[in-house]
């Protein structure tokens, strides 16, 4: 059985009516790769609810990052989006996860596919100096519905590009490729057909997708899971056989959907 620690929350910040981030004290023991995700939650009613999430901050930060959405009903959502700074919050002590830079076979360019909140690990990616020692070129690839969707990871970028010591290499190795689906946008549709089309790559003049020196981390529903997959399988790249073995590209499900259906081959991984 899992075991949590008892963190308090030291700051929380809200995108839209459907997406907020949060900050919480980080115990001095908890250890994790950047990608990875732990299990989070609170005592309500007498009943233990957790989830899984991504960890959006880097391992070296002093304090954890969490970008989450906010589902009406959502049995920990709707209580989560009201905590302030003070209140106490469960997190478990192993974080696991296929969204890992080990996971992927040596290359020179590494492009990241999130749709909405799935943006939350490559933020503690981006935020990872080995990320840039490693590549040569990082492709940030973000998809949402509307303006709204971007500004976390709009922030996100801001502060990467300004910081002291990230700063430099972010600005000349990570490009950034945002969409969106349901409002005019510099760019209209899902990633995953912008990407098909070879759009991204030309719109950011780089050469076409490559599995001899390109590796891919994904993260989204799952029918934006099964695009990706299709579309990089399609291309001859090779998923990681599981965690600890080496492929060009690896993935992992932002959460899980009761309702539709698996795709054909089953996300690994998934903690919830
Ligand atoms: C590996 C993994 C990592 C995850 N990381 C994150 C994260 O970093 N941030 C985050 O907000 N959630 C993340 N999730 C989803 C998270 O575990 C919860 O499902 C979510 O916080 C909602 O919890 P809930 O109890 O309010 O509703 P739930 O009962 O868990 O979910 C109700 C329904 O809401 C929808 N839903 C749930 N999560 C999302 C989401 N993130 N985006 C869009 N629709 C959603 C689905 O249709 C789901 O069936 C992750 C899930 C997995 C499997």
């Amino acid at each position: 059985m899992a075991t949590y620690t008892t963190e308090r929350v030291t700051g929380v910040r809200h995108w839209s009516p459907k997406l907020f981030s949060f900050c919480t004290t980080r115990s001095a023991s908890l250890r994790f790769e950047n990608g990875q995700f732990l299990m989070i939650g609170l005592d309500i009613a007498g009943r233990r609810v957790v989830r899984a999430y991504s960890i959006a901050s880097p391992n070296y930060a002093d304090e954890l990052e969490f970008y989450s959405i906010i589902v009406p009903r959502g049995p920990l959502t709707s209580r989560l989006c009201r905590a302030e700074p003070g209140d106490q919050i469960l997190v478990s002590t192993k974080p696991t996860g296929t969204l890992v830079l080990r996971d992927l076979r040596p290359g020179r360019r590494l492009f990241l596919l999130a749709t909405g909140t799935g943006v939350a690990p490559f933020a503690a990616l981006i935020r990872d100096p080995e990320t840039y020692e490693r590549f040569e070129r990082i492709v940030l690839v973000r998809g949402g519905r509307t303006h709204e969707d971007l500004g976390y990871g709009d922030e996100l970028l801001r502060r990467l590009h300004a910081d002291p010591y990230l700063g430099a290499p972010a600005r000349r190795q990570l490009h950034d490729y945002a969409a969106l689906t349901r409002e005019p946008f510099a760019r209209v549709g899902r990633i995953t057909a912008l990407m098909s089309a070879g759009r991204v790559c030309q719109e950011l003049g780089l050469a076409p997708l490559d599995p001899r020196e390109d590796r891919v981390m994904v993260c989204g529903n799952v029918h934006m899971l099964a695009d990706a997959r299709a579309l990089l399988e399609a291309r001859g790249f090779t998923v990681s056989p599981g965690i600890g073995c080496p492929g060009d590209y690896v993935f992992e499900r932002a959460f899980v959907d009761a309702v539709e259906p698996r795709p054909a081959t089953p996300a690994r991984a998934s903690g919830a």
